[in-house]
């Protein structure tokens, strides 16, 4: 049976939500308050060495096992390109006695201790107990805390450890031309379905509809996928929706990330490469935009709210910029100014990715991806694997897509 099915927002989770109700014959509506989709995946071009170059301003790295991702890809002929160099390796420049080896050793020392003990423990809890002191601990925690965007003792180990702060060496890959070229592909292909521009206000339950009231009014469905960063789902103002207790309850396991991204531009081509700041927990990495062409651009991100207050991105990115030109004085830097992105201060996202609290569990999984009535849900936050992740929303929205179909047609979600 056809139903009829509002999605609220048109990131990967909410369009990957949609392209799915749609292939499986629903009746789709998206409701997205920006003017344009992909959300926390957001590519531009800036002017470098005389030409036109992507940036990506939200979400950059396709990593191993991006499976959903790369068929998303496949199906919209998007293909992806080797940044020719690892997400997982970075230089601690200002801890010249510590090497990318001696980070990879003590996190495979950490992630051990963690897989053995409770799973109550936060990153930091390890760290102590396996007694790493200096530079050595300081690098690998901004490593960390640089890849959850929260500090150590916020974040739960096993997971993170295991996840997360992985320090072998490993491709990783961007969409060919930007990698909003996924969400616009999706965009695209819904077509009229999706009404940009219309923020969701209130999502109210009745016996057997759902009603949405956005800045262009109210209408009623069977169903709803609410696809909305955790951030703002977590704010007290922002949409009005009915959130039972059991769910709540695992929200205040999740915590919220926070990361800002710096793009500079170069007078000429660099090779690829790396480097970090361990005191100012920010990194910095130039890569391939196509098969052997680096891109003549800086990019920067720096994660963690506390550092990101203090790198001064409240008050634009000046001293952030001043501070990658004393690390990549290797670069041959544009003196144009600095692009930055702030997403702590981005409304319609309240942050940059979520991570679990120490004493996360299954349980608390169960419950984010559980539906509540009629309405389901999708995002980052959901999925166990890939939380925080390009991957993690596809494949929640996937997951809330086929859930629905289920309960409304009887057959098997596959
Ligand atoms: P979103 O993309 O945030 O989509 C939610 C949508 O809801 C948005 O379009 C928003 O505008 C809309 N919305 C909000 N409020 C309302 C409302 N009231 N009404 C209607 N619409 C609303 N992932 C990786 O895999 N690799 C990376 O290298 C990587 N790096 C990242 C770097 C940064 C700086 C950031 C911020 C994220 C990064 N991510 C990365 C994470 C990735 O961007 C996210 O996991 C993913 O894009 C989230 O998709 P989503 O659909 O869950 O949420």
């Amino acid at each position: 049976m056809t139903s009829r099915v509002a999605v609220l927002g048109a990131g990967l989770a909410g369009l990957a939500a949609a392209a799915e109700l749609v292939r499986l014959g629903h009746d789709v509506t998206v409701f997205e308050a920006r003017d344009r989709v992909g959300g926390r995946v957001w590519s531009e071009s800036i002017t470098a060495a005389g030409g036109y170059h992507v940036i990506e301003r939200g979400a950059e790295f396709v990593l191993n096992g991006y499976s959903t991702f790369r068929d998303y890809c496949a199906a919209h002929d998007l293909e992806l390109v080797d940044t020719g160099m690892s997400y997982y390796i970075r230089v601690p420049a200002d801890r010249p006695g510590v090497t990318t080896e001696d980070m990879a050793t003590l996190g495979r020392r950490a992630a051990d201790a963690a897989a053995a003990g409770s799973g109550a423990r936060s990153v930091a809890d390890v760290l102590d107990e396996i007694a790493v002191t200096g530079p050595a601990r300081e690098a690998l925690e901004a490593r960390i805390e640089m890849s959850t965007s929260v500090r150590t003792d916020q974040v739960t180990a096993e997971e993170t450890l295991e996840h997360v702060a992985s320090f072998e060496p490993g491709p990783s890959w961007r969409v060919g031309g930007g990698n909003q070229g996924l969400p616009n592909a999706l965009g695209a292909a819904l077509g009229s379905r999706v009404r940009l521009g219309e923020t969701v206000q209130t999502v109210l339950q009745t016996a057997d509809k759902v009603l949405v009231t956005t800045t262009s009014g109210s209408e009623t469905f069977d169903y709803v996928v609410v696809a909305l960063p955790f951030g703002v789902l977590a704010h007290p103002t922002d949409v009005s929706i009915d959130l039972p207790e059991w769910k709540t309850a695992a929200m205040s396991r999740v915590v919220q990330g926070n990361a800002a991204k710096l793009h500079l531009a170069l007078e000429s081509t660099p090779d690829t490469s790396a480097v970090m700041s361990v005191s100012d927990r920010f990194w910095t990495w130039t890569a391939n935009a196509a098969p052997g062409d680096v891109s003549p651009v800086v990019n920067c991100f720096g994660g963690e709210l506390d550092h990101l207050r203090a790198l001064g991105i409240d008050q634009g990115g000046a001293d952030w910029e001043e501070k990658v030109r004393a690390l990549r004085a290797d670069l041959d830097l544009a003196s144009a100014p600095a692009v930055l992105t702030a997403w702590p201060f981005d409304p319609l996202a309240r942050g940059a990715y979520t991570a679990h609290a120490p004493g996360f569990t299954l349980a608390d999984a169960e419950a984010l991806a559980a539906p509540h009535g009629r309405l389901y849900f999708a995002g980052e936050y959901i999925d166990l694997e890939y939380t925080g992740l390009m991957e993690g929303a596809l494949r929640s929205g996937d997951s809330a897509a086929r859930a629905i179909d289920h309960r409304t047609t009887g057959k098997a979600a596959s």
